[in-house]
């Protein structure tokens, strides 16, 4: 107990006394001892007694919450100290509530290294053959964060605005040959193919950079429209973060100025009069006369360890080699600096802290805050791991890389409770959301039994593969819940505060998730896995399904990783295997989760689709009915 501020003193009254005192607490662990994690104030039962129940209590849910989503931690990016204090955050605190380290080498950690974000080598070039001044990097170009850094040299081809729409029958691309050639082409689509005043996902770069590259395209170039009257034509700043992936093609950012030259010197209109052109639905892709493009975009990789904090409390009895894990993710967006592109919200001229408050501070809190109760209760009969996890926002890449080195045993395994935003329930409602309810014959009854008990009410949801770590655990075949209190305006952007938890919420959601984890980790019979919890989930927003999860996870191997196969959906009936990788989907070629994504763009139910997968040494043609994505 940190002493310092009189912490059994009567309970702090503001946020700032709370944020002070806890930052006071970091000091001490900047002087190297963990920081003192205020322990729940409700004593839960010494003996065992699993009947009394504890309260948790709000005040000191809310102060870790108030540290995790401190200023002085950054919004815990990925390669940062804060992240870095964050995990030593966590582990002191396990260590103080006497859990025993599950790591790697007998510490708290799980440690590994990741893509960390890039730096641009200043022997990144473009040299433009047919123009009188050659342009100048970061002045009239600037590599994508998603190119590739391999050298590239062709003809230019003008292609419109780059767009394939088989549904409104266009092709800025038909009858070309684009093979070796450097393919030009406008941003954005033109008006009103916009769905809701926004982009459609035909217009995404994604979609251009695979249209180019599933032509043989040698690079692309892309340059903006007219700008608005408000606007300039500004290059993206080059920002690569650990979730960017490289798209597979050397993709350049060019400034209007550039095209105009090669444009009009390759005897094509300028740009204006070519977007007036393709905005009044008329075709204008043509290759330009003796004008060539080479180049490189010399794109270094950092690499940065991170890890996953891994503690047990052991269980007691005949099931105390099973174990149960209650997890969380500890990872955010980091800091964006002045004049980085928006992730949301609008850029700004000082830096910006995604503090993830709920995304997912809450999360993280929770897992403290059950460990403590957990810790004074005394063993359950099965072991209970409580882990946080890195590299969340990358794409799972923390739960990911546990599962495929894990150091708990994932056969022992009986379910996985995941805490990722339970921070924001509605004020006057007591209400939990859970997804996963089908991961599992059992979950249906005991969570409605739980949520009698607690007195909360249930709104749950069949789909155990979603966007956050459960899905890891659930497609190796351990049944999965996700805790959640819903999505709001504030999500991933730097408005995400402490101010904004609803501790009171969070806390009765702690007494529910209790509820839950001591009926498992007592019952004597233990969940069922049932893959009924591979329906898609319900936001991922796609009019077709596959009935498969992509892996993650990075690979020097060719296309995307299926990591799992929902039984009796489209990619099963069509015989495709987990551990398979998709190289093509009918004729786009698939590196990684993006292009498979584009590629399922546009699709209805029911077309069919030719799916290459390789299964070891095999490469195998495989054909595919869509499904339904509703
Ligand atoms: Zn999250």
């Amino acid at each position: 107990m940190c002493k310092r501020f009189g912490h059994n003193a009567p309970r702090p009254v503001s946020i700032q006394t709370l944020v002070l005192c806890v930052v006071g607490c970091a000091c001490q662990a900047a002087h190297g001892q963990p920081a003192a994690a205020p322990l729940t104030t409700a004593p839960a039962p010494s003996n065992g007694d699993s009947t009394a129940r504890p309260t948790f209590s709000p005040e000191a849910y809310l102060a870790h919450v108030a540290y995790l989503a401190s200023d002085e931690l950054g919004g815990r990016g990925i390669g940062t100290d804060g992240i870095r204090k964050t995990t030593e955050y966590i582990a002191g605190t396990f260590q103080r509530l006497g859990l025993k380290p599950a790591g790697a080498d007998g510490s708290y950690f799980h440690a590994f290294d990741m893509k960390a974000g890039a730096t641009l080598g200043d022997d990144t070039t473009l040299r433009i053959t047919g123009i009188e001044a050659q342009p100048t990097l970061l002045h009239d170009y600037v590599p994508f964060p998603f190119s590739s850094d391999k050298a590239f040299a062709g003809e230019v081809v003008f292609c419109g605005y780059g767009l394939v729409n088989a549904e409104r029958q266009h092709d800025d691309f038909i009858h070309l040959d684009l093979a070796g050639k450097v393919v030009l082409v406008l941003r954005g689509e033109p008006p009103g193919w916009q769905e809701e005043g926004h982009f459609t996902t035909f217009a995404s770069f994604q979609s251009k950079v695979s249209s180019a590259r599933n032509r043989d395209a040698a690079a692309i170039l892309i340059v903006n429209p007219k700008p608005e009257a408000d606007q300039t034509d500004e290059l993206m700043p080059f920002q690569p973060g650990s979730n960017s992936s490289d798209f597979g093609l050397p993709a350049l950012h060019i400034r209007r100025t550039l095209a105009d030259a090669m444009l009009t010197a390759g005897g094509l209109k300028t740009l204006d009069g070519l977007q007036t052109k393709l905005d009044a639905g008329q075709s204008c892709s043509a290759a330009l006369k003796s004008i060539r493009a080479e180049g490189r975009p010399a794109i270094r990789w950092d690499r940065t360890e991170v890890r996953n904090v891994v503690a047990v409390l052991p269980g007691r009895g005949p099931n105390a080699d099973e174990c149960i894990i209650i997890g969380a993710h500890h990872d955010h967006l980091g800091t964006q600096l002045p004049g980085q592109g928006p992730a949301r919200g609008e850029p700004s001229d000082t830096p910006a802290i995604f503090n993830g408050a709920d995304d997912n501070a809450s999360g993280v809190a929770g897992v403290l805050e059950l460990a403590a109760a957990f810790a004074r209760r005394g063993p359950t009969r099965r072991t209970l791991v409580f882990m946080t996890f890195t590299a969340e926002e990358s794409g799972l890449i923390g739960s990911q890389r546990f599962v495929a080195d894990p150091t708990i045993p994932l056969d022992k395994t009986i379910a996985m409770l995941n805490l990722d935003m339970i921070g924001r329930m509605p004020e006057g409602r007591d209400r939990v959301q859970v997804f996963g309810v089908k991961s599992a014959d059992e979950f249906d009854e005991i969570l409605i039994e739980c949520a009698e008990q607690v007195g909360i009410e249930l709104n749950s949801a069949a789909a155990a593969l979603g966007g956050s770590d459960h899905a890891s655990f659930y497609v190796k075949g351990i049944p999965a819940l996700h805790f959640y209190t819903g999505v709001h305006d504030d999500y991933h952007t730097p408005e995400d505060d402490t101010e904004r938890i609803n501790e009171q919420g969070a806390a009765r959601i702690l007494e529910f998730v209790y509820a839950v984890t001591e009926e498992l980790a007592d019952r004597d019979a233990k969940p069922t896995y049932s893959t009924g919890g591979g329906a898609s989930h319900p936001r991922s927003g796609f009019k077709v399904v596959m009935g498969l999860m992509p892996g993650f996870g990075e690979s020097d191997a060719p296309g995307m990783e299926v990591a799992a196969v929902s039984p009796g959906r489209p990619a099963d009936q069509a015989g495709i295997r987990r551990g398979d990788r998709i190289i093509r989907v009918n004729d786009a070629k698939v590196n990684n989760v993006e292009d498979y994504m584009a590629a399922l763009r546009g699709k209805r139910p029911g077309d069919k689709l030719t799916i290459v997968v390789q299964r070891g040494e095999e490469q195998m043609t495989l054909e595919v009915i869509l499904a339904s994505g509703h």
